[in-house]
């Protein structure tokens, strides 16, 4: 956003500053590969001060609270800053302590996460000596971002696994709070299929109660048990607790927002976008990039005192790992679900919509550099529009 709006608002009449605590930014895409050995720790992140686009200013400060009725941002240091506009782009994170039993003496021993480098670089570590037995990939509940990682990292477990000549020491059980595969039907039926043919057996409608540790078990609230000697766990996604401290989050603390102008419903002067929000889209960076495009606009149009643009459409564009070289690619948005075809121009591709191919996993691959390059410096992905298209898609025929 930052990038974005350098370019469009009078530099005489606004200063940009961007608040984070961290000095590293993480490509969170490579936590995925980081486990199997495919990228190393360095190809996954880089100092935060590279991407400060020259003129915005970068406080390297934890948020305590927003106090929105006095327009301020209050700094755990003690200081605070006014704002004209605020962007809310504080994403979400793991909270593994909301499961029970799922902290302790095993967490990044025989229970690991690889939503964080750390989780991410441990793991690995572990996957580097790791004999085999019952491998579980889990997910505790939903909204988690990138929805999709999970399944992938099943698919990819089964190919390293494979690959090391011990895929019959290796029993792997995906487990999860929906009913199926993915949270859309079409794509749920494409990935049961691949689940089917990698010998991945599935658990749906698991909602966690507890981990059991000592007994390597998790079990879910009507009782069942699944036992692991390996727990990969996507624990519960939240935002940040700056935003319950400052009153302004729902209980899981995403930010109430619009879901097609991206103006919060906590006061017009305040926007949200990425992870942050409560949107019913996926979280996603592809997502963030896409809304950052139209929140462009839409903060020029409050400025200028304009009626806000409904533009935004849920629009995500996620490649999913299939293991072996391949990968799958879905485009979907709030209304339209992935569905089979071609991208980005119809009819040619060259990637495959819902369908295995070496292409897409070169997509996957190249993603990293496009990120790096374009998604954060906000730079527009040429032929890919903010909002999805749907040229070249095989939609079936509307009920007349
Ligand atoms: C394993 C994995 C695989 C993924 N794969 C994909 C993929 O293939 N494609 C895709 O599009 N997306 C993928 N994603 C999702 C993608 O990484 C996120 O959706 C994206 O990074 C969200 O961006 P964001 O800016 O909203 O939040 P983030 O990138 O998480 O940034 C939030 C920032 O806010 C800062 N912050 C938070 N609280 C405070 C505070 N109190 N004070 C100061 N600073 C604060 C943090 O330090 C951080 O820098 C994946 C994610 C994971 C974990």
């Amino acid at each position: 956003m930052a990038s974005h709006l350098k370019k469009t608002l009078p530099v005489k009449e606004w200063q940009i500053t961007i608040i984070d605590q961290e000095k590293t930014h993480y490509y969170q895409p490579g936590f995925l590969f980081l486990p199997f050995d495919i990228y190393k720790s360095k190809q996954v992140k880089k100092s935060i001060k590279k991407f400060i686009p020259k003129g915005v200013n970068l406080l390297r400060e934890k948020i305590d609270r927003i106090d929105k009725d006095n327009d301020q941002i209050h700094l755990d240091n003690g200081a605070s800053i006014d704002y004209d506009i605020l962007i809310i782009a504080t994403g979400t994170k793991i909270a593994p302590q909301e499961i029970e039993g799922m902290l302790g003496d095993h967490w990044h021993q025989s229970v690991f996460d690889f939503y964080t480098f750390e989780g991410a670089r441990n793991l690995r570590n572990k996957l580097r000596k790791w004999e085999g037995g019952k491998l579980v990939v889990h997910i505790s509940e939903m909204p988690i971002k990138c929805p999709v990682a999970p399944l992938e990292f099943a698919f990819l477990a089964d190919s390293f696994f494979i690959n090391k000549g011990m895929r019959d020491k290796v029993e792997i059980t995906f487990v999860t709070p929906m009913s199926g595969a993915f949270t859309k039907p079409q794509a749920t039926k494409e990935l049961s299929y691949l689940l089917d043919q990698k010998n991945i057996a599935i658990v749906p409608d698991f909602n966690i109660e507890k981990v059991d540790a000592a007994n390597n078990k998790i079990i879910d609230y009507g009782g069942a048990e699944v036992d692991y000697d390996l727990l990969v766990t996507v624990p519960t996604n939240m935002g940040d607790e700056m935003i319950e401290r400052s009153g302004i989050g729902d209980e899981l603390n995403f930010v109430p927002t619009d879901k097609a102008t991206l103006q919060t419903k906590i006061k017009d002067n305040i926007f949200a976008i990425g992870d942050a929000t409560n949107l019913p889209a996926s979280k996603a960076g592809s997502v963030a990039h896409f809304e950052a495009e139209i929140l462009t606009e839409n903060i020029t149009r409050y400025i200028n005192g304009q009626e806000l643009k409904k533009e935004f459409d849920g629009h995500a564009n996620c490649f999913i790992e299939t293991g072996h070289g391949k990968a799958l690619l879905i485009d979907f948005n709030y209304t339209h679900e992935p569905v089979k075809g071609t991208f980005p121009f119809p009819g040619i591709g060259p990637l495959s919509l819902l369908k295995e191919s070496h292409m897409n996993h070169m997509g996957k691959l190249a993603f990293r550099w496009i990120y790096w390059n374009m998604l954060i410096k906000g730079r527009h992905i040429p032929f890919v529009s903010a909002t999805m298209t749907k040229a070249g898609k095989e939609f079936e025929k509307e009920p007349a």
